[in-house]
């Protein structure tokens, strides 16, 4: 089953944390989406990959041993377990060690087998980054609905019939219809239900822990609405799509969601910009793989900004957390074991989901190239 995004991000920070006994974890990343043939294609690179990774790093044949039982779990759960809605699989093995995890999401992921002291978490953060939820509230006098869209599709609706809709008791409350009708003037009623669903999107924005809001109301419904929402509420309102009554559901959510991820871009060059503001001494940016790493060893970073295709060979502990893009002979922290990594930028990722920090993932931003790829703002200066 697809992951929802809140358990997948659960998932997520129990694996950029797990250790593994033998000191290795086997990753693997694919596309399972229909398009790409995979059925055929993915047993043949999976043990093509293994067999040049092992014989590249002469790994000795009992950790090879436990690395093939792993693959062979995941090549297992390719055979039968992919259901046809999934696009990208990730599995996660810690060699023989007891822990096997599988995700299985709505987006393509490139194929890739990883075998590194940590779990290769960094496409998955990618992948839940572009799948983030957001939430459609379409307000009118007469009906209105609040829409739940996770995992690119509609998760959930509620629909909330306005004062001119109302017929039954059950629907006017505690009032009898009669007395409902009689007991306030039209636009009194009209606000009493702009108010129920103001409320009902509070509480779904709580419960859900959903970031962003796009709204679709007339211009005069949109400014009365906004303003019965309180201040935290209104303030994830970044978009707002015109009222078009000829639309279906799904063209309106598909212009909202186009609208949220414009609005989504505008936020990542606007936290870009603040980033380069808050660079040297005293500010509370930082830029370049070196700054970042050492915001992150001071457990300083808030929030992480990286570039999906930004992607550095580099050199890692098996021990502890030490990671730099020139290799030493031991690790300068603990004297452990050093072994090459092929994406240092991915364990920049993982710490920063270790340590709750927020990853955002950019793509041809300007900015952020200049930044040298990845940034972030600090908690404190
Ligand atoms: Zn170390």
């Amino acid at each position: 089953m697809i992951e929802s995004i809140s358990v997948a991000r659960e998932k997520l920070k129990t694996l950029a944390g797990a250790r593994s006994s033998r000191g290795f974890f086997l990753t693997i990343t694919l596309s399972t989406s229909r398009l790409d043939d995979w059925r055929q294609f993915a047993p043949t690179f999976l043990n093509s990959e293994f067999n040049r990774l092992t014989n590249e790093r002469a790994t000795p044949k009992e950790e090879k041993r436990v690395l093939q039982d792993d693959l062979q779990r995941v090549l297992d759960v390719l055979k039968y377990e992919v259901p046809p809605e999934t696009q990208g699989l990730a599995a996660f093995a810690d060699g023989g060690a007891g822990m096997f995890e599988q995700m299985e999401l709505p987006l393509r992921l490139v194929n890739r087998l990883v075998v590194e002291p940590s779990p290769y978490v960094r496409p998955v953060v990618h992948a839940l980054s572009l799948l983030e939820p957001f939430v459609l509230v379409r307000v009118s006098n007469d009906d209105s609905s609040i829409y739940l869209l996770n995992e690119w599709r509609l998760a959930q609706e509620d629909d909330f019939a306005g004062p001119h809709l109302r017929s039954t008791d059950r629907q006017t409350g505690e009032l009898a219809v009669k007395e409902y009708y009689a007991a306030a003037r039209v636009d009194q009623l009209e606000e009493l239900h702009h108010k129920e669903v103001a409320t009902a999107l509070a509480k779904l924005l709580e419960s859900s822990g959903v970031r962003r809001v796009a709204l679709c109301a007339q211009h005069d419904i949109a400014k009365a609405f906004l303003r019965l929402l309180p201040t935290a509420v209104a303030a994830k309102v970044v978009a707002e799509i015109p009222w078009d009554a000829a639309a279906t559901t799904n063209q309106m959510l598909v212009t909202a969601r186009e609208a949220v991820e414009t609005a989504r871009r505008k936020e990542m060059e606007a936290l870009a910009a603040r980033i380069n503001e808050g660079l040297g001494s005293g500010g509370r940016g930082v830029a370049g793989f070196a700054e970042v790493l050492g915001a992150l060893n001071r457990h300083q970073v808030q929030k992480l900004l990286v570039d999906r295709n930004y992607r550095v060979p580099g050199w890692r502990c098996k021990d502890c957390d030490w990671v730099a893009l020139a290799t030493a002979v031991r690790c300068p922290d603990c004297a452990g074991g050093v072994v090459p990594i092929a994406d240092a930028v991915g364990e920049l990722v993982r710490l920063a989901v270790l340590q709750n920090a927020f990853v955002e993932v950019g793509e041809d931003m300007p900015l952020l190239d200049e930044l040298g790829g990845v940034a972030g703002v600090l908690r404190y200066a």
